[in-house]
């Protein structure tokens, strides 16, 4: 297709335009789309570009927007490039993007280094990670320097993020107390930086008391081999007045060269890349097998009967299986 062609050729030379096109176009749930979509994913594939990808996480109000202006104010000015797309697993239920209605990051978005992406929504969960994988990818061969991964930190979104990312930052918020938000072990083990965020004015005792708590929370859990001394860190920042997003940046840059020089770097994105293939053979058994027909009605009459309790959920799900399977 020439038009998909085009399409590459101007993405490759980083048209903003067309990676917005580019973005439009694997956004969306058209059949025809689709096919389009995967022929440019193919066509980009081989640029060559390699992207710091970081994942940026945390619950809404924590201050992400206001904390990747003022990152992303950080790279502009040193000559880096980024592009910021958003995850918003909460569209899937309502319907609405809740990252994308808001006026964000009005500074960065007005700087030419910088891309500002909202999040699409009407999406499942797993499509929303094939889409922003590739809206991932289609930014990389654009050339950008940095791509922020952006979501709201709701479990399973944070880990799907984190295995499309090079460094996963959990932001918080100074905390109410003595309740360790977030401290799900899970999430305690893929954040390569905890950043307390709003270390300023009233609030700054208490992020420094957040900030203790999370180190010795952390000093819990054993070191990861993919970490070098000092990480999983917990640092301050004002986002508001910039302070401390330098030390950030730092860090990232710190443990991004440590990886590197040690191995783990591309250890991690060949591990992401096995993942991910592993999750789609899953998606698409399981779309396949869904959409065989006689499935969803023998679902529902099973579905009924386990709520009745007249059958077990195991032994229904292999009746409905040995049926359909083949
Ligand atoms: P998001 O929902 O995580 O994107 O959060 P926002 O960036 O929209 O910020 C939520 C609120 O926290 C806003 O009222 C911000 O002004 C405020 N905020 C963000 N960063 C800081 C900070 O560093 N210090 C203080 N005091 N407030 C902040």
């Amino acid at each position: 297709m020439k038009a998909i062609k085009e399409l590459a050729k101007k993405v490759l030379n980083n048209d903003r335009l067309s990676v917005a096109k580019a973005i439009t176009l694997v956004e969306s749930s058209r059949l025809d789309h689709r096919e389009k979509a995967v022929e440019l994913i193919s066509l980009l594939s081989g640029s060559g570009n390699e992207a710091l990808k970081i994942g940026l996480s945390g619950t809404p109000g924590v201050g992400k927007s206001t904390f990747i202006e003022s990152f992303g104010l950080k790279l502009v000015e040193l000559g880096l490039s980024v592009a910021v797309l958003a995850v918003d697993p909460s569209s899937v239920r309502s319907g609405g993007s809740i990252l994308g209605d808001k006026t964000r990051m009005e500074l960065l978005s007005r700087k030419s280094l910088a891309f500002i992406r909202p999040s699409p929504s009407l999406s499942s969960l797993g499509g929303v990670s094939l889409r922003t994988r590739e809206s991932i990818a289609i930014c990389e061969a654009a050339g950008f320097d940095i791509i922020i991964i952006e979501t709201v930190g709701v479990g399973q979104s944070e880990v799907m993020v984190s295995q499309m990312s090079d460094i996963f930052v959990l932001l918080l918020s100074p905390g109410g107390g003595d309740e360790l938000q977030g401290v799900k072990r899970g999430i305690m083990e893929i954040a390569d930086l905890i950043v307390v965020n709003k270390a300023d004015g009233d609030l700054l005792p208490a992020a420094k008391r957040t900030q203790a708590d999370y180190i010795s929370a952390l000093g819990l859990f054993k070191t990861r081999g993919e970490d070098c001394e000092g990480f999983p860190k917990v640092s301050l920042v004002s986002s508001i007045l910039g302070v401390g997003v330098d030390s950030v940046l730092k860090d990232i840059e710190k443990l991004t060269k440590w990886r590197k020089d040690n191995g783990y770097w591309h250890e991690k994105r060949k591990a992401q890349a096995v993942y991910w293939f592993k999750d789609e053979v899953q998606n698409s058994i399981t779309g396949k097998f869904f959409n065989k027909p006689g499935v969803k009605a023998e679902l529902e009459t099973l579905s009924e009967k386990v709520s009745r309790n007249e059958l077990s959920p195991d032994l229904a799900a292999r009746q409905l299986i040995d049926q359909f399977w083949k």
